[in-house]
């Protein structure tokens, strides 16, 4: 059997085992499991954020973002990232969205010494059999913490009920922004991560901000993101002058409105 490939190589899950071992006096073994980053078929709920890599070259709207996405970048420099990454989605499409293949494909390809996984660093939830298969793995892996930003929202809000009850203790969901389905995170209040400009900004907004994914991984509440990455030049921008000016959270938002304002889709 064809196993899914997982990801040892990042730097902020070095980060998160550092600052497991900080909080909890532990060292676990953090694995990250992706696949294509941005296309439609991988993202479906990607909007404002949206970034893929087409024949090598990345592809981004960069008039119209609020941040390019990162992991989008990061493939289009490092092309056997995206190759495992392709090799992923293509053994995952094989599975026809039926739950039950799926939950067989992700549990058999769980490394042995996994204790906390990240699921897409790349890519995210395209399907709600897909979403559903990681719940299914979650419950069959009780010692393994899993954690997972998202943008589809709409197969999040549809478990809710059973994600409240507490079925899943182990899976930590964080709704991120830029989606086109943003709205459910203040209808149903739910955990999320808010991409910030500025350390001021976060302080500002009263928000925490997550340099390791240990509030991701781990926190119950909402914190903020600091952007980074390669960024297009209105959004470096806007960073700088957020970075110089102390300013109010009506003047962020007024300049974000000015500088930032998405031009064209
Ligand atoms: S949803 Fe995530 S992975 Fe997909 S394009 Fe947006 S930031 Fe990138």
């Amino acid at each position: 059997m064809k196993l899914l490939k997982f990801s040892t190589v990042n730097q902020k899950l070095d980060k998160l085992a550092l600052e497991v071992h900080k909080q909890k006096g532990i060292y676990l073994n953090v694995y990250s499991v992706s696949i294509p980053s941005g296309r439609a078929e991988t993202c479906p709920y990607a909007d404002k954020c949206k970034a893929y890599v087409d024949n090598g070259k990345l592809i981004s709207n960069d008039d119209y973002v609020d941040y390019r996405c990162y992991s989008a970048s990061s493939e289009a420099r490092f092309p056997s990232q995206l190759k495992q990454r392709d090799y992923n989605f293509d053994l995952l499409k094989d599975c026809n969205n039926d739950v039950q293949e799926l939950t067989t494909l992700i549990n058999a390809s769980i490394p042995i010494e996994a204790q906390i996984i990240r699921i897409h660093v790349g890519g995210d939830f395209y399907s709600q059999p897909y979403f559903d298969a990681w719940l299914n793995v979650a419950m069959l892996n009780r010692e393994i913490r899993f954690y997972s930003y998202t943008k589809s929202l709409p197969f999040w809000v549809n478990r809710l009920d059973s994600i409240k009850l507490g079925e899943f203790p182990n899976m930590e969901l964080i709704a991120s922004r830029g989606g086109t389905k943003d709205k459910l995170i203040d209808e149903h209040q739910l955990k999320e991560a808010v991409v910030v400009y500025s350390e001021k900004e976060a302080k500002e907004r009263n928000l925490e901000i997550d340099y390791t994914d240990y509030l991701a991984c781990y926190g119950k509440e909402s914190f903020a993101l600091l952007i980074h990455g390669t960024q297009p030049k209105r959004i470096n921008k806007f960073r700088k002058l957020i970075n110089k000016l102390n300013i109010s959270i009506e003047a962020i938002e007024f300049f974000k409105n000015k500088v930032l304002t998405p031009k064209q889709k």
